[in-house]
This record gives C-alpha cells, structure tokens and sequence, in this order.
C-alpha cells in the first residue's frame, strides 16, 4: 500500500504506529482532522487478517469520527485507535498501559474512548497512566458506558425518520425491527416499547432475544431472515455494511436508523435507498449520542442523564435538517449529512484562517 497517498487522499494528519516489545502491544492511532478539537474516538482490539487491513480499519474510522463529530454539532476532532490482536485472549492491562502512555506522549491531541474489543474498565486501565480517556468506567471516576446515550439518539433518529416518511413522529403502534441486541440495541428496543412500538428483534446470541420477548414482548426472527421483516423502521444495531447488493432489495420498511456504523456496504446504496423509497437516517448521526456524552466527559461537566439526554434529542432535528437537504438537492441522505458536515468543517477553517 502507497501509505502517504492513502493519507493524502482524505487529508489524514497523523498516523502514529504503536510498538512495545515487553507488553506485545501493536496498535495504530489514527488522527484525521483535528479543525474542530482534539481528536477523539475508540479503541478497537480485534484480530486483523493483515496490518494493512488494520491500517485501512483504523484510517476510515477515524475519518468518521470527524464527520460524526461535525454533523452533530460536538467540538471535537476525528481520531481513532486500534491494538491489533483478540480482546477475548490478548488484552491484558499491560498493553492498555503501554497504549496509554502512546496516547499521553501526543499530548491530548489523541483521546481515547470504549469501541468493539475494550470497555469501559479498559478505559479506567488508561486513565491510569494518561488523562486523555473518556468513556472511563464509573469506579475508575469516569461517566461509565455511553450506550445508552447512543440508544437514545438512535430512537430520536427513528422518530425523525417516521416523521418524514409517515407525518408523525409517534412510535405508538409503529414496527420497528431491532438487528443485534448489545449494548445499544437492547436500549434501542427498550425504549421503542416504554414510547408503544410494536418488536420484531433478532441476534447471534440466544440469550438477548429470549429476554426481549420476555421482558419487551418481542416477536424473535432468524438473523438471515431480518431484511425481509415489513415493518415501518429497520434499525441496524449490529455490524455493519448491511445494506447492501444482496439485502437492498429484501427489505420490506419506509425507513431506516441505528447504532450500527458504516451501515451502507458503499456510497452507492445511499442512491439505492433513494430508488426504493426507504428513508435512511444516516448512520454517524443517528448514533452520535455517545459522542455528545463523551464530550460532555471530556470538559469534565457532570454526566447527568436528563441534561445529556436533552443534548442527545437535537439528532431528530438534526436528521429532519439531514433529509430536507437531501429532498433539496436530490440526493441520498448519507451524501447529505457528509455535506453538512463538510460544510461545518470548511467554516471553521475559514472563520480560524480570518482570525490567523
Ligand atoms: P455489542 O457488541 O454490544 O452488540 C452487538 C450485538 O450484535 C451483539 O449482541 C451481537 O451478538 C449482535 N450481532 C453480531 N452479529 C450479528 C448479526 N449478523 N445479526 C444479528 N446480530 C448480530 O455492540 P454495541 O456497543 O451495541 O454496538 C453496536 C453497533 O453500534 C456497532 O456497530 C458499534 O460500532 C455501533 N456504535 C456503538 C456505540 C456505543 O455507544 N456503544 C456508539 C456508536 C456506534
């Protein structure tokens, strides 16, 4: 891979790779753009079949980071980390101490946070040897796990995306269709119940879905049998990449919004989405929640819920803005957001350059 042209070709303005030979640490942090703030964003350890997958991982999410943080408003740049190896086998605080002493050498340019492979009791392993860590667990004195607040963005997200296709944003006696029930989309689940939706769910894990059916009355389907689910909403809060060739044209909703990133395989399905008149609230917003928590973590402003909630609720007007511009200019609302966000992006550099 010609590393510099990657980096050029989106603007990437540092890659810092990350060796310990007593720890077995690996891991690359990534800093995209830091026009807004300091560069926040996770830390994913999972094995990667070679380091240019990891490099190629760690470079797009950290561009999304930027763009998240932009379309939602937050001061903060776009970063992201990855420690190469399994979390289930390979993690061991002395790694995640030899990755926070990377993150305190860049000065607070780089803040890490929880993402897939690390949790919130990693954070506080962090937090042991650099400040520059959010997401920290609730013991280690931090504001803990940011899932629910990534559930509540996504139900506003939802509301938003009802509203355009349906003219209501109620979600009493709506369907909506729940794909992986984790940390975020059990809550997304659950708070569709308490507001009256009705539940189809499913996940690779038995335990999630018996619980839904038990507790929020869910109706359980087979994962492979998700996409063909009618309903009004399907909200993906798993992997992503799952609207794609093959799923575009089994699903049977007016909308799509969830937690799970990178929920398009490629740009393209944005257009595609469009052809087949399904809405689509736009993945880094709707699930930007966390991030508007983490950033209320990182001024150091007291994490109570009702306030941060308050905050997180501006993703529905923010997502009806997203589908306006959208409608305007004749465009999917992936391409829509990444305008806005980008248009975010070029008047701050202007407004910084007239103050220069
Ligand atoms: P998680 O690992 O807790 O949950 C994911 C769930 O999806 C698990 O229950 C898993 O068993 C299930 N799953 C995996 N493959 C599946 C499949 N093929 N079909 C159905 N279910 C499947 O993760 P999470 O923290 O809930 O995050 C979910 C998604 O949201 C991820 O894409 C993550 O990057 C994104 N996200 C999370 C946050 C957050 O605050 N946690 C913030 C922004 C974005």
């Amino acid at each position: 891979m010609k590393v510099f042209d990657r980096l050029a070709e989106h603007d990437y303005e540092k890659v810092v790779f990350c060796n310990d030979n007593e720890s077995g640490l690996r891991a690359i942090i990534a800093i995209h753009d830091t026009t807004l703030g300091p560069a926040l964003g996770g830390v994913r350890m999972r094995p990667f079949p070679t380091e240019e997958a990891a490099l190629i991982d760690v470079l797009r999410l950290a561009r999304g980071m930027t763009y998240k943080a932009a379309i939602s408003g937050v001061d903060l740049g776009g970063g992201k980390s990855v420690i190469l190896g399994d979390s289930a086998t390979e993690k061991t605080p002395e790694r995640l101490q030899a990755l926070g002493r990377r993150i305190h050498s860049l000065a607070g340019e780089y803040i890490a946070g929880q993402d897939i492979g690390t949790d919130s009791y990693d954070m506080g392993v962090i937090r042991g040897v650099t400040p520059h860590v959010a997401c920290v667990s609730e013991e280690a004195g931090g504001a803990g796990d940011p899932s629910q607040a990534t559930a509540y963005g996504v139900v506003c997200g939802i509301r938003a995306v009802l509203e355009a296709v349906t003219g209501s944003d109620s979600l009493s006696g709506r369907h909506v269709v729940v794909q992986g029930l984790g940390n975020v989309g059990y809550h997304v689940a659950r708070f569709c119940h308490q507001d009256g939706a009705r539940l189809t769910v499913t996940d690779v894990r038995d335990e999630p879905v018996r619980e839904a059916v038990r507790e929020l009355g869910a109706t359980a389907v087979a994962p492979g049998a998700v996409y063909e689910v009618e309903c009004d909403v399907f909200s993906p809060c798993s992997v992503g990449a799952v609207v794609n060739d093959d799923t575009i044209t089994r699903f049977r909703c007016q909308a799509i919004a969830g937690g799970a990133n990178n929920v398009l395989a490629e740009p393209r399905h944005d257009g595609a989405l469009v052809e087949r008149g399904i809405v689509y609230g736009p993945d880094y917003l709707v699930n930007s929640g966390g991030l508007i928590r983490c950033q209320e973590e990182v001024r150091g402003e007291p994490t109570d819920d009702d306030r941060i909630f308050t905050k997180v609720s501006q993703i529905y007007d923010q997502t009806l803005q997203v589908i306006a511009k959208a409608g305007e200019l004749g465009i999917g609302t992936g391409a829509a957001a990444d305008r806005l966000a980008e248009e975010r992006l070029a008047a701050v550099r202007l407004a910084a350059a007239g103050a220069a």
